[in-house]
């Protein structure tokens, strides 16, 4: 069964609002075995909607719509589809006395907010419970079209309520599982597993580049949930015996999970010295409950000044290297090891940008030292970007380094 979204809003297509509806009812149809094979956005305009129904309809089975069904003059989803198929809108006393009760404590209640109580024939509504708009269920032929609000939390309340259940009947089963790798390109892995990708029909092996790796996602389809997972778990004992260490994680746990298992595991405590990420690598890290067990402070040293009085970097070493430098970023991880909770320590040093600093070291110019009491580690990284992407990557590296480190036993 192929499905299709259909994101409904000016506010969509002019890029004022991120159209995270697409994204959450695709990846939540296909745990549950429905496949999106299109995502489609319009603006609140009658006859470009009509047609972005009319190719949908051509060429898929589900058809879900979100935004468009409020109480405004712009808000036409359910009357265009309505009228595309020919079909009479009835206004549902039942759902009018539901919005008077709603809205009753307002004096007058603008007349459009009834156009809400409007329902296509041979549809049902789909309950609402925060806020007003109800969706729409209905079936036309062998099409199965689903009108839903646009707010997120009222679509993805609705979806999980209402939507689900009426679609469970279908019978083909979807099983998703990734392996993903660290230190490997993503050519040289497709190269790898290339008798793997065809070997069996009903499970689909396919690559993504990351920034840090490369995702293999098998994604297996049929009636059976066994044989899938037998097939799926066959796979993976042949990847996994391929990239042996390589692979750092299943299903895109995230590194700073991996990280944090390590840690612990080791029974090691970590702390942080940053600079340039001003605290990005500490609070990526600490989103994780019970990172206390591994985690002991962490410095954010901004200034040279701060470097100086926190970390005991010498002024010296500022004035001669310069605070993005490998002897700064040394120090600082120094000035971090010398507090004695700590195992393991991590420093980051650097240009993120736009504008250099007065040494005119390039923008992207990064030192990550990663060391303990018998080894220290330094690297020196250019990362291209602007100043977000370029913190976001450190942290993402000092995290890896992280788990080389622990892993190497040093
Ligand atoms: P209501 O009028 O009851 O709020 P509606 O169904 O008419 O609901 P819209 O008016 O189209 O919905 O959108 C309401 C708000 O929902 C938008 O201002 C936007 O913030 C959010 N929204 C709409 N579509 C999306 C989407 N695809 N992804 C994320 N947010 C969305």
């Amino acid at each position: 069964m192929k499905a299709e979204i259909i994101s409904i809003g000016t506010e969509i297509t002019t890029g004022s609002t991120l159209n995270t509806n697409s994204y959450f009812i695709s990846n939540s149809l296909l745990e549950y075995g429905f496949e999106t094979t299109h995502q489609t956005s319009v603006d609140d305009n009658i006859e470009r909607l009509k047609k972005v129904i009319e190719i949908a309809l051509d060429r898929s089975d589900l058809i879900i719509t979100t935004g468009g069904l409020g109480p405004t003059e712009d808000d036409l989803t359910k009357e265009t589809v309505a009228d595309y198929l020919n079909l009479k809108l009835k206004k549902d006393e039942d759902m009018k006395r539901k919005i008077i009760q709603l809205l009753g404590k307002y004096k007058n209640i603008p007349k459009n907010n009834f156009k809400q109580a409007n329902l296509i024939e041979n549809s049902k509504f789909l309950k609402n419970t925060v806020g007003t708009a109800p969706g729409i269920y209905l079936e036309h032929g062998d099409k199965t079209i689903i009108l839903l609000p646009g707010p997120p939390r009222e679509m993805e309340v609705m979806f999980l309520n209402e939507v689900i259940p009426n679609l469970k009947k279908n019978d083909i089963k979807i099983i998703k599982k990734s392996i993903n790798l660290t230190g490997i390109g993503e050519s040289l892995v497709e190269e790898k597993i290339k008798d793997i990708i065809k070997m069996y029909d009903d499970i689909e092996v396919a690559t993504f580049g990351k920034i840090q790796g490369v995702e293999i996602k098998m994604i297996g389809r049929g009636s059976d949930l066994n044989i899938l997972e037998n097939k799926i778990n066959h796979l993976q004992r042949l990847i996994d015996t391929r990239f042996t260490d390589k692979v750092y994680s299943y299903n895109n746990e995230p590194i700073e999970k991996i990280v944090f298992e390590l840690l612990e595991k080791n029974n090691l405590k970590i702390s942080f010295a940053e600079s340039c990420t001003g605290g990005l690598l500490s609070s990526k890290f600490i989103r994780q409950s019970g990172i206390s067990k591994v985690f002991d402070r962490s410095f954010v040293t901004y200034s040279n000044k701060s470097k100086m009085e926190e970390l005991n970097v010498s002024e010296e070493t500022l004035l001669s290297f310069g605070a993005v430098s490998k002897e700064t970023s040394i120090e600082m991880l120094k000035g971090v090891l010398n507090r004695e909770d700590t195992d393991l320590a991590v420093s980051i040093t650097g240009i993120a940008g736009p504008r250099s600093d007065s040494t005119n070291k390039p923008v992207g110019l990064i030192y990550v030292s990663i060391g303990n009491a018998n080894k220290t580690i330094t690297k020196k990284l250019e990362f291209n970007g602007n100043r977000r992407s370029i913190q976001d990557r450190v942290v993402d590296y000092a995290l890896f380094e992280i788990r080389k480190f622990i892993l190497n036993n040093y």
